[in-house]
């Protein structure tokens, strides 16, 4: 996957070189040329990292990352002017995660995307779940009670580990059918009838499994 960048830059010859570089060295990028524009481009979603300089015609960059960051951990590069320092101090507080002074190399501006990106990395997640007895490995698409292993079909194994990735969570039919079957518009029985299945083989065991349990009228929790 090629990571989505923002570039918030009202220069635009600069702009127009910066964007054919990073593209070439393996981005997308959407150059927005105000404020304004840039913020729309970051609150659509989709952006990985945005390259904002703070001097723009429509207001300060600094205004934009502090809207944004009211709300989101984007990672944020500034661009300042030389002797802008008062701004790029600013900018590190509000909450930038690196900064440049034009005028920088387009390999220095790589580096530290990439540097950015690889420090914001969101920790990988647990591939073993624990919900009292039952352990189910991710890694591994097994799951065990008290160490017994249980014979699961691959989308009730997809199911038990939906369920215990977030034991007492209730989740609705269509939920899990968008990310299990990945349509809602299956029949909702679907979901019943490997519920029903996967607790028959979660009963049959010597030792206490956790229980799925229905919640009329919204969906199915896995009680420890
Ligand atoms: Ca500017």
């Amino acid at each position: 996957m090629r990571p989505h960048l923002a570039l918030i830059e009202d220069d635009p010859d600069f702009a127009l070189m910066c964007r054919s570089y990073l593209e070439r060295a393996g981005f997308t990028v959407t150059w927005a040329m105000d404020a304004r524009a840039g913020k729309a481009v970051l609150y659509e979603g989709g952006v990985d990292l945005a390259v904002l300089d703070l001097g723009l015609p429509d207001g300060s960059g600094l205004e934009l990352l502090r809207a944004l960051r009211s709300t989101s951990r984007l990672p944020v590069i500034v661009v300042t002017g030389r002797g802008a320092e008062a701004d790029r101090v600013a900018g590190l507080e509000i909450g930038a995660d690196d900064y440049l002074v034009k005028p920088f190399s387009q390999r220095e501006l790589v580096a530290r995307i990439h540097a950015v990106l690889r420090r914001s990395q969101p920790p990988e997640l647990p591939t073993v779940l624990q919900v009292g007895a039952l352990r189910v490995d991710s890694a591994a698409r097994q799951a065990s009670v008290d160490g017994v292993l249980l014979m699961l079909r691959p989308k009730e194994y997809a199911l038990l580990e939906m369920l215990a990735a977030a034991p007492g969570r209730v989740f609705s039919a269509e939920q899990l059918l968008e990310r299990i079957w990945g349509t809602s518009w299956q029949q909702a029985a679907t979901v019943v009838e490997h519920v029903y299945r996967l607790r028959g083989k979660l009963a049959g065991l010597p030792a206490p499994a956790p229980r799925i349990t229905t919640v009329r009228g919204y969906g199915y929790r896995l009680d420890p």
